[in-house]
Parts: structure tokens; sequence; C-alpha cells
């Protein structure tokens, strides 16, 4: 992966925190601290002093143009393209076991069963999937932090006054954050009737109701939920871990290391599928 980033000269943006790559691009730190950090922190809930590249792919997130989703739903998608390969798919079912036999091939432990493969992918953070390998070289894959989210969905009548507004105000979609809102990192909101709003939050720490009543009159919660292992916490790296961690398993969320999103992701699966058939075909 790291050649081809050096090859399209990404490189650099996973090198170096954002806002010194920005600061060497002559953007001064008050742009910085508050237009780049509030939309590093709405993205990734981490200021602007992280990974270049996942810096960037948060800018990205601002885009401006068309936006298209399917009339049915956008999870159609996976759903056709899961049909269209003709895979046999197992759900519900976790991995715990991947051992690699002397004949090169993959003995995987599904729950009780046991099965052998002559290659794997595998697609999940492995500091949270909890599998055991043996007969790998473990040194291929770094253990990074990853960051927790805590999100609150609610509605109630939003208090103007805490976010400096005004009554004649037009009550705006997302409010974006600085430094000084820790550990608040968004605030969404969806005007439902002529008072009230849905509004959810997202903090790096537990949200409590305290805080909740302050930004919400006659407030209602509808949904607590906290992602334990959310994203990295993106540091400045010198090379994307290798995807490859041993001939015939591939490991897609080393690109994590420099960001996280569908796209790479997508990026990191096309390029497995090319080397998975290289290293079990040849
Ligand atoms: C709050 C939040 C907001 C985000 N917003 C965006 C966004 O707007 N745009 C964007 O592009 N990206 C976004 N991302 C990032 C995006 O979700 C990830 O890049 C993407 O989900 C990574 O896909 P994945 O398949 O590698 O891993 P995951 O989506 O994490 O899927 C891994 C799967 O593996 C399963 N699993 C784990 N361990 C095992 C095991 N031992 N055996 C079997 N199965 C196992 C898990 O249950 C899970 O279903 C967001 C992430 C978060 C947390």
């Amino acid at each position: 992966m790291w050649e081809l980033f050096e090859k399209a000269g990404l490189d650099k943006w996973y090198k170096k925190p954002l806002d010194q790559i920005l600061i060497e691009m002559g953007i001064n730190r008050k742009i910085i601290d508050d237009l780049i950090t509030p939309i590093t922190r709405i993205i990734y809930s981490q200021n602007a002093e992280f990974g270049g590249f996942a810096g960037l792919t948060s800018l990205l997130g601002v885009y401006n143009g068309s936006m298209y989703s399917l009339e049915d739903g956008n999870e159609l998608l996976p759903r056709k393209l899961l049909e269209a390969s003709g895979s046999k798919v197992e759900l519900e079912s976790k991995v715990n076991y991947i051992e690699k036999k002397s004949n090169g091939r993959f003995q995987v432990l599904i729950g009780e069963n046991s099965s052998v493969f002559d290659g794997i992918i595998v697609a999940a953070p492995l500091e949270g999937a909890n599998i055991k390998f043996d007969g790998v070289p473990k040194q291929k894959y770094q253990e990074r932090k990853y960051q927790k989210i805590y999100i609150k969905l609610l509605k109630g009548v939003v208090n103007l006054k805490y976010f400096n507004l005004d009554t004649s105000s037009k009550l705006p979609s997302v409010i974006l954050t600085s430094k000084e809102a820790d550990p608040i990192t968004r605030f969404s909101i969806n005007k439902s009737t002529k008072n009230e709003s849905w509004m959810t939050i997202t903090s790096t720490e537990p949200i409590g109701n305290d805080f909740v009543d302050e930004v919400l009159k006659k407030r209602r919660t509808f949904l607590d939920h906290t992602w334990s292992a959310a994203y990295p916490f993106f540091k400045p790296i010198q090379k994307i871990p290798p995807i490859s961690i041993d001939n015939g398993l591939l490991y897609l969320n080393a690109i994590e290391s420099a960001t996280s999103s569908l796209e790479t992701s997508t990026f990191a699966a096309l390029q497995s599928i090319k080397i998975i058939k290289k290293q079990i075909i040849s």
C-alpha cells in the first residue's frame, strides 16, 4: 500500500501531523484552530495535531458537490454486490482462531466449527476482533489505540442562549466545536416541529444529563450509543503497515493506521484481492 501512496505522492500526508503540513503550506494557526480543527473534530473527534492523511480525509468530508443515494435504501448496494458475487456468507459467526498449517493452508475456528481455506482476508480491526493466530508472523501487524465515542440522540427545545443564538436565528443543521468544547465534538440538529428539534451530540467522554439539560429544554433521550473502538488515534507514520501479513493472509484494516473511511477500505479490499490472487494462484 505504501508504495502506491508514494507513487501517487500521497505519502507526505501520513508522515506528518495535519497542522504541521498546513503551517508549512502557509496556513495560519488561527484558521487551523477556528476552521480546520472543528472539521477534524466532527469527522474523527480528534484535533488537527493528528495524522495528516486522516486530516485530508476529514477535509474531503466537507465536499459540497452532488450526493447520491439509492431510492430503495443504500443497503441495496452491498446486498446486490453480494448476490452477484455468488459467495456463501455466514453472519453472526465469530472467528476465534486462525492457524497456518505446514501445507500453507489456513485452519479457521468459527464458533465450534473448524474449516480449512487457501486464503484469508481479515476485514475487522484486530485490536477488537479477539482472534488468536498461530504460525503467522505477529510483528507484521501493529496494535493501535482506538478512539472511544459516545453518541446521544435527543428531542427537545434547543436552548438558543447556550449557542449564543437569538430568537430570530435560523437553527443550523450542524454546530462545529473548537478544542475549548472538549469533550463534546459535534451537535447535529434536525428541526421537526415548530419548536422541537432532534439533536445528536457526540463526545469523547460520557455525556451527562446535566449538560444535556443545559442544551435542550423538555429533553427526551431516544438513543445512547457508545462506540468502544470507533477509529484509531491517528498518529504520523512513516509507512502504512503491510496488508499482507503472510502468504495468503491479508489484513484490510492495516490501512486504518493512515485513515478510516469506506473509500480507503474499498481501495484496500481491491488491493487485497489482487494480492491474494497472485499469492494463491502462482
Ligand atoms: C461513528 C463512526 C462514523 C463514521 N463515519 C464514516 C463516514 O461518514 N464515512 C466513511 O467513509 N467512513 C466512516 N467511518 C469509518 C467506517 O465505518 C470504517 O472505515 C469501515 O466501517 C471499516 O470497514 P471494515 O469492514 O474494515 O470494518 P467494520 O465496519 O468495523 O466491520 C468489521 C466487522 O467484523 C466483525 N467482527 C469483528 N471481530 C470478528 C470476529 N472475530 N469474527 C467475525 N467477525 C468479526 C464486526 O462485528 C463487524 O461487523 C465511521 C466510523 C465510525 C465509528
